[in-house]
Formats: structure tokens, sequence, C-alpha cells
């Protein structure tokens, strides 16, 4: 249906904000999709989730290496917020390249995540590190990341 185009087109326009409390940090480095996302229960825990460009294998952990526990067979929820908010500050067409996409067939977030391959289950604690130190550069006064976690990553 045209209809449904039309309104993926939508979603994509570049005055749409992207919802930083949700997913802090999304950047497209060497062959992954990576980023950090908000637990959407618990206000110290954020996950760790990524992408891998071409096989679209995934992982998602807690910053304590944790598994995801909405990892069942498919990505969870919060790599669907990873995904839809990099198509916000990247563009769709970025993202579907970066990820190695064929885009003739590929239209919506949604498309993307149903070619998923499988979870990888290696836990990325550089996104992390990556995403603490972007907060450092940010100075940002309101940083809700326990100081805790840096006991862990420095360990
Ligand atoms: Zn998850």
């Amino acid at each position: 249906m045209p209809l449904s185009s039309l309104s993926d087109a939508q979603i994509y326009t570049s005055t749409e904000k992207r919802d930083v409390k949700k997913v802090p940090f999304v950047e497209l480095l060497e062959n992954r999709l990576q980023g950090i996302v908000s637990s959407g229960s618990d206000i110290e825990r954020v996950y760790v989730s990524y992408f891998e460009a071409g096989s679209l294998n995934y992982c998602c952990s807690t910053n304590n290496n944790r598994p995801c526990g909405g990892l069942r067979g498919s990505p969870c929820g919060h790599l669907g917020a990873l995904l839809d908010e990099a198509i916000i500050q990247f563009g769709f067409e970025t993202v579907g390249r970066f990820l190695h996409i064929d885009m003739t067939q590929t239209d919506s977030a949604q498309a993307i995540l149903t070619r998923a391959g499988h979870n990888t289950g290696i836990f990325a604690g550089e996104i992390f590190s990556r995403f603490l130190s972007d907060l450092e550069l940010l100075e940002l006064p309101n940083s809700h990341i326990p100081l805790s976690a840096m006991t862990w990553f420095n360990g």
C-alpha cells in the first residue's frame, strides 16, 4: 500500500527530535550500529546494545554484563529503540547502507528487525566506556550513571 510508505516517510523527517532520555548514546562505528538504551523501569540501569553490519547479529546486556531478559530468539525492545533512534539521528538511508541492507526490499525499521541475525552473546563493554567518555566530554550535570559502574569498568 502506498499509504504505509507515506507514513514511514513521515516518521523519518529531519525535524523529529531524538529521544535522548530513552537512548542517550547511539553511533555507527566500524561494523556496528551500537549504543546505550535506558531501562524502562530502573533509572540506574542501562543496556549496552548493538547490531553488526551485514549479518545483523545483535546483542543486548546490562552495563554490568548481564544478558538482557528481553532477548528471546529475536531483538529486544532496547535494540528496536536503538535502531529507531539511529534512523532519526542518521537517516534511514545511511543506517540501511551502513548495515549492508538491500534498501530496495527494506523500507522500515520493522523490516530491518525481521532480517536480524542471532544473538552473539558477546558483551561489548567498550560501548559503555565510549558512552561514559561522551558524558564526560559533554559534562552533563544530571548523569544518573552510578559511580559504581566505573569500578566495574576498571575491574
Ligand atoms: Zn535488551
